[in-house]
Order: C-alpha cells, then structure tokens, then sequence
C-alpha cells in the first residue's frame, strides 16, 4: 500500500532522516519506535505530506504523491492522522469535531456526516458524547474522538505519533485497546509509539529509527526480542 523510498530530511543542513526505505503492505500495523529526536514525528509528517522532502520518494496506492504535481490537500485524504494531543477544536462539540472535515472538505451533506459520525462514535465507544465539547472528556475520550474523526474519511492509512503519550496511565489501555480494534478490522497503521508491549503484542513490523536511520525492521519479536544491532538493544535495554 505504502512504499517510502531513500526519504531525506534537513532542518537547517542538519539531516533529521536519511534514506529511509519503508513498505508497508495493506492492513499491516507498523511501529515506529527510537529515542526522542531520532526522526519519528519528522517521519510521519513527511508521510502526510506536511514538509517538503529534500530527497525520495512516498507511493501511496501505486500513486508518487510526493511528485510536486500532486496536490498535498487531495493526497492527504487518503490518509487519518492523530497526534499526541491537542486535537480536537475546543470550541465545537464532539460531533460537530468529526463532521467538519466531511462537510467543509469533502461536500458531504450534514445529515449524512451525522450519520456517520453517530456510528463512529459508536465504534469508539462514545455514543452519548456527539454533544459534548472536548473539555467535558478525560484525555482518552478526547483521543478517542480523535481517532474518530481520523476514519471520517475512510482513510486508506492512519499515521498515529504517540497518541498515548500525553495520557495519564490508566487512559491509555482504552485508545490502545482501540487501535487494537481498529488493526483487527483491518486498518494500514504507521504509528510512532514507546508502548514497546503493545508493539510487541499488534505490530506487523516495528521499525527503530536512530538519529534519522531507520537501522532495524522486522516482525517485533526479532527486533524487539532479539535485536541484531547495538544501538536497537542499548534503546531497548534503556526503556523495558
Ligand atoms: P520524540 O520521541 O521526542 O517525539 P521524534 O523521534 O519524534 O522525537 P522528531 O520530532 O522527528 O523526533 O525530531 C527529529 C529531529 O528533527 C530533532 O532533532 C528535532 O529537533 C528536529 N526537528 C523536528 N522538527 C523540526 C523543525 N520544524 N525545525 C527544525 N528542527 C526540527
Ligand atoms: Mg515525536
């Protein structure tokens, strides 16, 4: 489905990613892991089209989407992108939050939105919050709505950085538990995560970026259990 090819990134002269070469099949969930400022926002921002690239390729459904003829806004439809936090807009309600997008963007008629947020909303477990506004919701409902609102429009890949970060330890199990759900279904997911047991549990590949370099990818029970480079166990052995 996604195939990123010698993908290159400067700030300023200073290579933040460095020919990176990622596939990601269709359905498959890939983790991202490494220490903090190895690349993994950087990343997954290149991937949504969010920064010039200096160098690569990203085919995206057999389509070169960072050719500079493709227009970033359409490209980006393909894809469902959650952050750490602060994603909702504080002043909409929780339904009014998902349908934006689909009304504005996409020209979808409001009830029809509605429709589909309501079952959204439903599938996240938030049925009896369409009315509510963000700050009425724990940290893990608000992601949670997030994520929601990611799906809108059928997406054909997520881009999650660190959706759990930000959560105190007892939300987290909830937006796991859905991003558990949502691969089980069937979902293409790029995540940037340090929950290495959950990376371990539902990754398809776990992929350890180290100063820009993607130095290690493989099923998480190689690279997670048993690391063929020292700088994969030296992160390892400093987190678990
Ligand atoms: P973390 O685990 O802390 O989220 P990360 O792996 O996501 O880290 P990035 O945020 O991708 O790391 O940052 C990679 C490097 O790029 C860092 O050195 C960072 O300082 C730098 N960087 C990121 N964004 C910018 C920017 N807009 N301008 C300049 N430098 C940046
Ligand atoms: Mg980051």
């Amino acid at each position: 489905l996604l195939s990123v090819r010698h993908l290159s990134k400067s700030y300023g002269g200073r290579r933040v990613l460095d020919a990176i070469d990622l596939d990601v099949a269709e359905h498959e969930v890939v983790a991202l892991i490494g220490p903090s400022g190895s690349g993994k926002s950087t990343l997954l921002r290149c991937l949504n089209l969010q920064e010039d690239l200096d160098d690569g390729q990203i085919v995206l459904d057999g389509r070169d989407i960072s050719d500079p003829r493709v227009n970033p806004d359409v490209a980006r439809r393909s894809m469902g992108v959650v952050f750490q936090a602060f994603n909702l807009f504080p002043h909409m309600t929780v339904l009014d939050n998902i349908t934006l997008a689909s009304r504005v963007v996409h020209g979808v008629a409001r009830a029809d939105a509605e429709e589909q947020a309501h079952a959204l909303l439903g599938r996240v477990g938030l049925a009896d919050k369409a009315a509510a506004y963000p700050d009425r919701l724990s940290g893990g409902q608000q992601q949670r709505v997030a994520i929601a609102r990611a799906l809108a429009h059928r997406p054909r890949l997520l881009l999650f950085d660190e959706i759990t970060s930000a959560l105190d330890p007892e939300l987290v199990g909830e937006v796991l538990a859905l991003v558990r759900d949502l691969a089980a279904a069937g979902s293409t997911i790029v995540m940037a995560t340090h929950e290495m047991g959950f990376a371990k549990q539902v990754a398809d590949q776990v992929c350890f970026l180290d100063e820009g370099r993607l130095i290690e990818q493989g099923p998480p029970a190689r690279v997670l259990g048993d690391p063929g480079h020292p700088r994969t166990r030296q992160f390892l052995s400093r987190i678990i």
